[in-house]
């Protein structure tokens, strides 16, 4: 598997393995360590969390996983990140200077491990204090306890902000991002990273499963131009999808959010299949939310 170089001290393998849903697939720490390692020996080395998936639990198992065989740690890129919280129920966001601190202090002691490679805020907080949030990623990444940082979900006005406080040292914007998704395309997201050469991290690559599932009219357009596709091209409806995402020359790295081996290896094929210009084009106008002007 390829990697991604997204700064002089980081690469990440071209497609990532992600941990959001960790939590329900009810596995002990071995079996999430003969994963882990079945990830690593395909060539998946970068592997995805954040502190509040399962409420912390998923950073937990991960942990343990990572004691169990200590030898994953030193192979992978672990990616987390800090910014969404629960109060008695109700969600919200904080990227204030010290809960920034505390939480990967609180991130590092779960997944028994001294560094993150790359650390990122979660989500585009309204009420982000710029310089606020840049001191805390500044000063981890001084001590060491973060290699790279990075932002996710974040709108451009947000990116360049924070980005701006950091001295440029953003090396990515994790975002939605599938044949039902297109966010960041209205937002221009899209084309200021590709611009300034920076690669996106993509969760949901595959609409969590919807776009294979779901019952609603774009995904049952878009399940009748992939399948064509995938006939035309040997291969099947999800590879489509991966190839279409590696497609685009922002270089974006899709994030895997199944725990099945044959997943990741379709997503592996998909990312090196060469679409066609305009196959690219049948895809992004298949939803019907694209419409070529
Ligand atoms: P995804 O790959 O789009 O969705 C995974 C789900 O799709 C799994 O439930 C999987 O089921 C199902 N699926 C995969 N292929 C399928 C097929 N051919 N037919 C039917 N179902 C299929 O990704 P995701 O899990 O939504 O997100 C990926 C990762 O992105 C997460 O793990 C997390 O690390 C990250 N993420 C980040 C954010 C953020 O805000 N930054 C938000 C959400 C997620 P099986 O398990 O049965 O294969």
């Amino acid at each position: 598997m390829k990697k991604v170089k997204l700064s002089e001290g980081l690469s990440l393998s071209a497609v990532v393995q992600g941990f959001w849903r960790l939590d329900s697939w009810k596995w002990s720490a071995v079996e999430l360590a003969r994963f882990m390692n079945e990830c690593i020996d395909r060539g998946v080395t970068t592997f995805d969390t954040a502190e509040i998936y399962g409420g912390t639990l998923c950073e937990t198992l991960m942990g343990q996983a990572f004691e169990q065989d200590r030898s994953i740690r030193n192979k992978i890129q672990l990616v987390s990140k800090t910014g969404i919280f629960k109060e008695g129920g109700f969600g919200y966001y904080d990227t204030r200077y010290d809960r920034v601190k505390q939480s990967c202090e609180e991130s590092l002691k779960r997944l028994h491990t001294d560094h993150l490679d790359l650390y990122l805020i979660h989500r585009e907080d309204p009420c982000i204090d710029f310089e606020s949030t840049a001191k805390a990623l500044t000063e981890l990444k001084k001590e060491g306890k973060i290699g790279e940082m990075g932002v996710s979900n974040f709108d451009p006005h947000k990116f360049n902000g924070l980005n701006k406080a950091v001295n440029g040292q953003l090396v990515t914007n994790q975002i939605e991002w599938n044949p039902v998704c297109f966010e960041h395309f209205n937002s221009g997201m899209m084309d200021d990273l590709t611009a300034s050469g920076i690669h996106p991290m993509i969760w949901s690559p595959l609409a969590g499963g919807r776009l294979f599932t779901g019952s609603d009219e774009a995904c049952v357009k878009v399940r009748a131009v992939l399948k064509e596709l995938a006939e035309q091209y040997g291969t099947t409806e999800s590879a489509i999808v991966y190839a279409w995402l590696a497609y685009h020359p922002v270089k974006a790295l899709p994030i895997c959010g199944s725990n099945r081996i044959d997943r990741l290896l379709e997503a592996g094929r998909g990312v090196e299949i060469r679409l066609k210009h305009v196959d690219w084009y049948r895809i992004y106008t298949a939803s019907g939310q694209k419409v070529l002007r």
